[in-house]
């Protein structure tokens, strides 16, 4: 995000990296990122609740009808921001549109996939935090959507990857109690503090958390463990094991939302 200096000194651009915007100080400011939420504050003007480059996750003003910004301000709209930070709140001015992933909003799966993640953004991102990591993790993850790839995996990689960049993933490897492995340990079980293997789990005082297959837990693994370019190149294959097995596609599904669980324990 960049101060935009109105000339009065030398240099024109001038980097901060604020905390909150209320504590920018006045002036205006252009900054990379996405529209995550919108919502009507009276039939002339609405806030948008925007995620950007350096800054976080910010509610700023969007003065005006709907209209008036055209599509820019609509949830998943990607761009240039230009904000204006008056004495008592931000405000945006306009927007430079970069990528409105309209095939993303043509698939219903895709649509509801992508909505999930503005949603779990709007409400896990820490207001006016950097959160750089996460929000290329977030267009990467709009990308490969937007393309056609599978929408459980990405899915459950977004969650296990955002969880890693904050350090609050479970491990996919092995069980957090005794350190067995898991992806050949048949009986391992999600809980709220990882996958306990097998061993781990009949032990455990309660009995009720429900098994994870093996095929399941080879797939979260290779679709949240690999580089992007490597997840790319292993997509089709995993995406046929999903569709073989009756079942496999609903359990990692449900496993990715419970990933989205361990996020809430960081704010
Ligand atoms: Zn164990």
């Amino acid at each position: 995000m960049e101060k935009i200096d109105n000339g009065n000194t030398k240099g024109g651009l001038q980097k901060v990296i604020p905390l909150v915007s209320d504590l920018l100080p006045q002036g205006n400011y252009s900054a990379d990122g996405v529209v995550l939420r919108r919502r009507e504050t009276s039939p002339k003007s609405g806030d948008c609740l925007l995620f950007l480059r350096d800054m976080g996750a910010l509610w700023a003003g969007a003065p005006g009808p709907r209209n008036r910004f055209g599509g820019a301000t609509e949830p998943m709209t990607w761009g240039r921001f230009i904000l204006y930070q008056g004495p008592r709140r931000l405000y945006l001015k306009s927007v430079d549109v970069a990528e409105d992933f309209l095939s993303v909003r043509g698939s219903k799966k895709s649509l509801l996939c992508a909505a999930r993640w503005c949603r779990e953004l709007g409400a896990r991102l820490p207001a006016g935090h950097e959160n750089n990591g996460v929000l290329s993790l977030f267009w990467g993850s709009m990308t490969n959507l937007s393309k056609g790839l599978c929408s459980t995996l990405l899915d459950v990689r977004f969650a296990w990857r955002w969880g890693k960049i904050w350090g609050v993933s479970p491990s996919l490897d092995s069980c957090p109690e005794c350190g067995s492995p898991l992806v050949t340990d048949e009986g391992a079980a999600m809980t709220e503090w990882g996958f306990l293997c097998r061993t781990c789990r009949l032990n455990a005082s309660s009995n009720r958390y429900k098994t994870v297959s093996q095929g399941a837990m080879e797939i979260i693994k290779r679709a949240c463990m690999s580089s992007a370019d490597a997840f790319v190149r292993t997509e089709p294959e995993l995406r046929a094991h999903l569709s073989a097995s009756a079942g496999l596609e609903q359990e990692v599904g449900d496993i990715a939302s419970r990933l989205f669980v361990f996020l809430s324990f960081t704010v």
